[in-house]
């Protein structure tokens, strides 16, 4: 049984056939005509399927071949001239099992929660904003090595909406518990529960409303129509996502609370005579409410309301 493969296409062909240099058939889920770049299939124990590429290299086997997948971590294989293709697929499993925690975590994240970002997560991506609800959100960025500890965590939304949720944060974060996941301690230490996704786009379709400057009106706001508070579309330009960027300004006023895109703030505020500029922030008014003074980092670096924990 040779384990070797060399750079004729024949010879690597014949080798990959002698089974045991090669992982078992069904883990094979593409192999290019070349014989080079081959995808492998590798459950993790909780069932996820995910994919191994790999490509070899011209001075196979004693270069160690290129290896891609989406992992949150650095893929860190070990190689030497005499590794197997099954004992690569066999590495792989190992580090799909030491990450099997970590995506428990965050599937219980995108099933239960509505996830704000990423749009659509993928298997790399530690990071989730969750909707709290009142335009707020809490973004959560899980450890892949220690997925149950406290992660790092950030909320976002209105000052008055922010300040409780971070106070009772800090408060009960001795209380976290490894043992439990991290969405049911966030809910216990912020002593809230998560909304869950909106089922239907309906949810916004009566949310066609032009923002106003007029001083008499009450904030007619559209979160009227979304039950618990959950409009997050930008009140300027009527949409959610903007170049993948989702609203994260929000008005300080209690009784408006509209957020908007930070792009959006800041066009809008620019063309407004009343508003003013100090160094790098620009103080304006609120385009729903007229009342509240907004303040925006002139050079959308960050936003001013951006609740950092510590
Ligand atoms: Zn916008
Ligand atoms: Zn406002």
């Amino acid at each position: 049984m040779t384990e070797t493969f060399t750079v004729h296409q024949g010879q690597i062909k014949t080798t990959l056939i002698q089974t045991k240099t090669f992982p078992r058939p069904e883990s094979l889920l593409f192999i290019d005509t070349d014989f080079r770049t081959l995808k492998l299939k590798a459950d993790d124990s909780s069932g996820r399927e995910h994919i191994l590429t790999v490509k070899l290299k011209t001075k196979h086997p004693t270069e160690a071949p290129e290896c891609a997948a989406d992992v949150p971590v650095p893929l860190a294989f070990h190689w030497t001239p005499q590794t197997t293709l099954t004992q690569l697929h066999g590495q792989f499993l190992q580090l799909l099992q030491s990450l099997t925690e970590f995506w428990d975590v965050l599937d219980e994240i995108d099933l239960k929660t509505w996830v704000l970002e990423p749009e659509k997560p993928s298997r790399s991506d530690a990071m989730r904003r969750i909707a709290i609800g009142n335009n707020a959100s809490i973004k959560v960025e899980v450890d892949p090595k220690h997925p149950k500890m406290l992660p790092e965590c950030c909320l976002l939304g209105a000052e008055h909406v922010v300040t409780p949720l971070r106070d009772k944060l800090n408060a009960n974060m001795h209380l976290w518990n490894p043992e439990c996941s991290v969405l049911s301690n966030l809910c216990d230490a912020l002593e809230i529960q998560f909304p869950s996704r909106p089922h239907t786009k309906k949810l916004f379709q009566h949310v066609v409303k032009k923002p106003h400057n007029s001083q008499s009106e009450q904030p007619d706001s559209a979160r009227l129509y979304c039950p618990e508070s959950l409009s997050v579309e930008c009140g300027i330009c009527y949409s959610f996502r903007l170049e993948s960027r989702i609203p994260d300004q929000v008005c300080n006023d209690p009784r408006c609370g509209q957020p908007f895109h930070q792009d959006c703030l800041y066009q809008w505020l620019r063309a407004l005579p009343s508003t003013r500029q100090s160094f790098n922030i620009v103080f304006g008014e609120c385009p729903y409410c007229s009342k509240c003074f907004l303040k925006l980092l002139q050079f959308l670096i960050t936003s001013v309301w951006e609740t950092r924990l510590s």
